[in-house]
Order: structure tokens, then sequence, then C-alpha cells
């Protein structure tokens, strides 16, 4: 079902309509209103990297594919001032902390010594152990983050909506090809193609519950970004070429070619429940890291706005725990010693995952396929690391005050990608809604 991972992929009978009911009536609501405050609208990322697996296919040329540059002013100068003032106290705490580990004796008082960062150790030795860190934290990552990049910029998500581009053919089929041959561990590379599709038939009957979670996840993602082309579809196009604008709206011809039994070998409904089961994953992310997002204090500069995001994110992250079939993450690298391997190539793969997105030749889909694999990963890495796992079984998280390093820690643009890729797939089953309402004789789901 959604929430287990036991038995066959067909299997499911978890009841679809208690997720429908619990995020189109308590989760999506909230999500809009807090993914438009300026915390979650500013998304840090490099659209520029080069695809690191074959030649860039594309620069694409379709006009709704183009990002929308966004003015260094609308990003509120607060926020900027301190993603990078974080940086610099995290890489400096576990500076002194490596120094103290190494013998050195000249540490001085954290607080003080803030300040005069860079005087206070030589700059090779600050970049070394900035690497260490970085090493130490990129360790538990499932997803890699570019934020860092020279060429990494921010981009104003709400000026760039995720919606249909017109971006298809040999380069789309070429990722999302990649990206479920990633499911095939130790070659098992079955390439059946039994809905004359290019997407390798994986045979799930045959998979471990872990890779059975893998293909479940990604084609989840799959059916999150294919509605919402379908549901925010260019109906007609204005007639001036250079005219972004035209109608948009739902295309349920468009909805029922992709996920109806017929025109999908049977599949559409399984790929739609998938859907529900990375939803699932996300949600349960959310609820894990719920005492450690509390105590973030979503910085903007700007004090009011500030203030209600706390405490939209507090009421939200109380619904979301409230919630009674959280998906059961302890059902995966649960076996022992074979585990550890499995676990990290899985990582490995998500890691490769997040590589394949720079090969997107399509500037918008590439930045919200991003933004949404970066999601993924981070709740995944809520879900399996063992900092977070500590620091909450020693209750960590409700000290008044965290004075030493506090062990686990999220970017900023990590926390962005995880609350916007959740709302993503929020969206997603809200709009799931609509089309059924449309389709009301035609049940989809069943
Ligand atoms: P595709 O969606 O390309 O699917 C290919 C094959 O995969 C199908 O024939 C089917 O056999 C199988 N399949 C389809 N869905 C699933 C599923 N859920 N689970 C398992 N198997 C499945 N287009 C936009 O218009 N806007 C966007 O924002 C956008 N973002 C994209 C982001 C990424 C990362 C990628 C790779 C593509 C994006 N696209 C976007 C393109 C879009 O996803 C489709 O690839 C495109 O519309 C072509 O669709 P298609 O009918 O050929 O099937």
């Amino acid at each position: 079902c959604f929430c287990e991972l036991e038995g066959s992929i067909n299997d499911c009978s978890c009841d679809v309509d208690t997720v429908d009911h619990f995020n189109n009536m308590k989760v999506y609501p909230r999500l809009q209103s807090l993914l438009v405050k300026n915390f979650f609208r500013f998304y840090k990322v490099n659209l520029k990297q080069e695809c690191p697996f074959w030649p860039d296919d594309s620069r694409c040329a379709i006009r709704f594919c183009q990002v929308q540059n966004c003015e260094d002013k609308a990003i509120p100068e607060g926020m900027k001032e301190k993603a990078e003032h974080r940086e610099k106290a995290a890489s400096f705490k576990y500076t002194r902390e490596a120094q103290v580990d190494r013998g050195c004796s000249d540490v001085e008082d954290f607080d003080s010594a803030l300040g005069f960062l860079d005087t206070s150790i030589s700059d090779q030795a600050h970049r070394e152990f900035e690497l260490w860190a970085k090493h130490d934290e990129a360790e538990e990552d499932f997803c890699i983050v570019d934020d860092h990049d020279v060429d990494a910029q921010y981009v104003d998500l709400l000026l760039n909506p995720e919606r249909y581009t017109g971006y298809r053919g040999d380069s789309a089929h070429r990722i999302w090809k990649s990206i479920y041959l990633e499911n095939c561990f130790g070659g098992n590379n079955q390439s059946s193609n039994k809905f004359s599709s290019f997407v390798p038939h994986l045979d799930l009957r045959n998979l471990c519950v872990e890779q059975r979670a893998f293909y479940r996840i990604i084609s989840g993602l799959h059916s999150s970004i294919n509605i919402h082309l379908c549901s925010k579809y260019l109906l007609s196009e204005s007639k001036d070429f250079l005219d972004p604008q035209g109608i948009w709206g739902a295309n349920v011809k468009e909805f029922m070619r992709r996920f109806s039994p017929e025109t999908t070998s049977g599949e559409g409904p399984h790929w739609l429940r998938n859907l529900y089961f990375i939803y699932l994953v996300e949600l349960r992310a959310l609820a894990k890291a719920a005492p450690y997002l509390r105590r973030e204090d979503y910085y903007t500069g700007i004090a009011e706005e500030d203030e209600e995001v706390k405490l939209a994110i507090n009421d939200m992250l109380s619904i979301i725990e409230s919630f009674q079939s959280h998906f059961n993450e302890n059902a995966l690298f649960s076996s022992g010693i074979a585990s550890i391997k499995f676990k990290n190539d899985y990582k490995e793969k998500f890691r490769n995952i997040s590589r394949i997105m720079d090969c997107v030749g399509c500037d918008k889909c590439k930045l919200w396929g991003k933004l949404q694999t970066q999601g993924l990963g981070t709740a995944l890495k809520i879900l399996y690391s063992e900092k977070l796992q500590s620091a909450t079984e020693s209750g960590l998280w409700d000290k008044p005050h965290i004075e030493a390093d506090p062990i686990f820690r999220l970017s900023r643009t990590e926390i962005v990608a995880l609350f916007n890729a959740f709302g993503r797939l929020s969206t997603s089953i809200y709009e799931m809604e609509n089309f059924r309402r449309v389709l009301s004789n035609r049940s989809i789901l069943n």
C-alpha cells in the first residue's frame, strides 16, 4: 500500500481518500500561503552546470523554457547576509572542533572570534577545515547541492511557475530513461519493452524492497511533473511569438493520454499511486525533522514576515505530525551489514540523479527538476541520517540553547527545496481532485 513496502507494487489497498482529504483540506492551503513568502520563493541554484554524461544536446529554444532572471534588488538583503553568516558560523564551529581534536591550543572563544573569523585562522587552514567540514556533511547527502558554485543564482520561483513548456522528444526521454536505469543495482538491467515505451520495464516482483521503493519514488516524481504540465497546459498560444502570454489551464485529454489504463497498457493508475507514495515519503521526512525545523529562524531580515513564517511552519508541522499513516522508513536498509553497502549505493544513485538534472535541455524544466530532486534528496537525508537520529534520541532539540555543534544541519537551500518539492506533490494531489471531478464517471484511480 502507499504507506508500507511489503507485497507487490500492485496490491495497494490503502485509502486514497484519506490522503486526499488530509492534503486538500489541511496541507495544501497552508503550503499555498507559506511558499509565497520571501524565505521560500527565492531559490539559489546553478543552471549553467555542464551535463557530465553526454554532450549537451540542446540549449532549448522553446520560449516557455526560459527562466526569468531575478533582479538582485528583489532579494531581501537580510536573507543573503544571513545565508553567508550561517555558512561561516557553521564552518567556524567545525574548524574550532577540529582544532581541539588535533590538539591546537590557540582556539578563541566562539562568540568573540566570529566577528573576525578570517583573521583568527590562517586562510589555508581555514580552507582545509572547510573542505573537511563539507566532506563530513556530504557523507549523509543523497543529493548534490550546487548553491555555492560561482554560477549559482537566486531564482524567483513565483516568476517561473512549473507548467507546460513543450519540452519532449529524445532529450526528455533520455533523461527519464537514465533516471530509471539508476535503479538497476548490481547489473540487474532489464530492458524488455512491455509498454512500447523506452523506459526499461522492471519486473517489480523480482525487486527487493529498496529497489521497489526507488522505482515508486521516481515514478511518483515523474507523475507529479506530468500532472503539472497537464493542469497548467498551454490551451491557446498568443499570436505574437515574443509574447509569453497565452491561455493556460487544465487539459483533460492530455491527462487521459498520459494516465488512463487504455493508453498506458494499464500502468497509468499505478503511476498515479506512486505519486501518493512519494508524497508520504516526504511527509514522513517533514514529520521526522519537525523538532529541528521548529528551531530554524527563517530569516529574511523582515522581522514581521519572519515571525509569521515561523508561526506558519509550526502550525503546518503540527498538522503533519498528527497524520496517522506515516511511511515507515525502517522498512528499508534494515537487514544487517549488507544494508550499509546498499544504503551507500542508494545514496550514490540519488546523487547521480541530481547530476542527470544538469542534462535537462529546457531551463524551466531543469530548474524544477533540480529543485524537486534536491527536495527529495533532503527528505531521504532526513529519513536516514544517523546524526539526526542521535540528536533526537539525546533530546538535543528540546534544550533551550544548543551550545555544541548541533550535529545535524540543513542548509537554507535544502530547506527551501524540501518545502517547495513537497509543495509540488501536494499541488499534484490537489490537481488530481480537479481531474477526477471532470472525469467523474471514469474512475482513473481504481
Ligand atoms: P514521458 O513523460 O516523457 O514518459 C516517457 C515514458 O515513461 C512513457 O512513455 C511511459 O512509458 C513512461 N512513464 C510515463 N510516466 C510514468 C510514470 N509516472 N512512472 C513510470 N513510467 C512512466 N515538460 C513540461 O511541459 N513542463 C515541465 O516542467 C517539464 N519538466 C520536466 C522535468 C524533467 C526532469 C524531465 C526529464 C522532463 C520534463 N518535462 C516537462 C517533459 C515531460 O516530463 C515529458 O517528458 C514530455 O512531456 C514528453 O512526454 P511523453 O508523453 O513522451 O512521456
